[in-house]
């Protein structure tokens, strides 16, 4: 159980990864979390991390190759994984391939959640993001019972730095540049699958576990 989860910024497919991850009891890899992590660890890769995240700028294949392949031999990773914002260029997609392969490994299905563009910035407009846990909300469309607070754990909600109007252009302009053609890459290698990530989440996350796990 390797799996991709594909799509823009504001698909969705960190919630979804969280909550699928539980269900079927593998380890969810999010590469944005972990650079988040590291700079607030505030060590040398968080600080270069950030430069790029400000901006809403990739960071370098070479440092984001690197973190993610030791993430993915952690032991929680033995039973499987879904990885969230990796790849997102042609180079990482290319790099995974080749690490698995030396050891007999294979990346698996690749869930590509689509949503229109002004759902995507309508959502990321919004977005809360809970310090402690990551769980998601927005302020509108699903805010917490209590303002300012998880309702899973009681952090504190915050607003991504990424999240301003005109980071959120660039990132969705990165995205459409630089990761979507690697729909048609795994489209190509017969790995690709699609859902509308527009709808109801639980619903969305149960054909998302169907088309994941049928034969
Ligand atoms: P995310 O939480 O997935 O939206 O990622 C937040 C930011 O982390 C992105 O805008 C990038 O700056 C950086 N990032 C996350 N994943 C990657 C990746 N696979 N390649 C390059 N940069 C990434």
């Amino acid at each position: 159980m390797r799996f991709v989860f594909l799509g823009a910024p504001g698909s969705g497919k960190g919630t979804q990864a969280g909550v699928i991850s539980q269900r079927l009891g593998i380890a969810h890899v999010a590469t944005g979390d972990l650079f988040r992590e590291a700079v607030s660890k505030g060590g040398e890769l968080g600080r270069e991390a950030k430069t790029y995240m400000e901006k809403g700028l990739l960071v370098p294949d070479e440092i984001t190759i690197r973190m993610l392949l030791e993430r993915i031999v952690a032991p929680d990773c033995r039973k499987g994984y879904i990885l969230d914002g990796f790849p997102r260029t042609l180079e990482q997609a290319r790099a995974l391939d080749l690490a698995l392969a030396e050891r007999e490994e294979a990346v698996g299905r690749v869930l590509y959640i689509k949503v229109s563009t002004e759902e995507l910035v309508r959502r990321l407009s919004g977005r809360l993001i809970c310090r402690d846990c990551q769980t998601p909300y927005h302020q509108v469309a699903s805010p917490p019972k209590v303002a300012g607070k998880c309702d899973q754990c009681g952090g504190e909600l915050y607003q991504r730095p990424d999240d301003n109007p005109e980071t959120v252009r660039k990132r969705l302009d990165v995205y459409f540049a630089e990761t979507a053609p690697l729909i048609d890459h795994y489209k190509e290698a017969g790995r690709l699958v699609e859902i509308d990530g527009e709808g109801d989440i639980e619903k969305i996350g149960q054909e998302a576990i169907t088309t994941l796990t049928k034969d």
